[in-house]
């Protein structure tokens, strides 16, 4: 691959992001708990419920109606 046929993200004086420009990105973080997502079956449950194994077993089973319905956890601060 040429160099034209990528594309240059500029982070900071000392990081640059290059990728192909056909890349396209995956989601690879949990949309309920944030962290991303580990393994093929973390990557296979995303595909099917929008967050890893994890959070579909303590979060999505125990609200699967409602999850279905659209219902999604209250984001909580816990930013460190
Ligand atoms: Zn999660």
């Amino acid at each position: 691959m040429s160099i034209d046929e990528r594309e240059h993200i500029i982070i900071s004086d000392d990081l640059v992001l290059v990728k192909p420009l056909n890349w396209t990105t995956t989601a690879v973080d949990c949309d309920i708990c944030g962290y991303a997502l580990r393994d093929q079956s973390d990557v296979a449950c995303y595909q099917k419920w929008s967050c890893c194994t994890d959070c579909r077993d303590t979060v999505v089973w125990p609200n699967k109606e409602k999850w279905l319905e659209g219902w999604r956890p209250e984001k909580t601060e816990e930013d460190n």
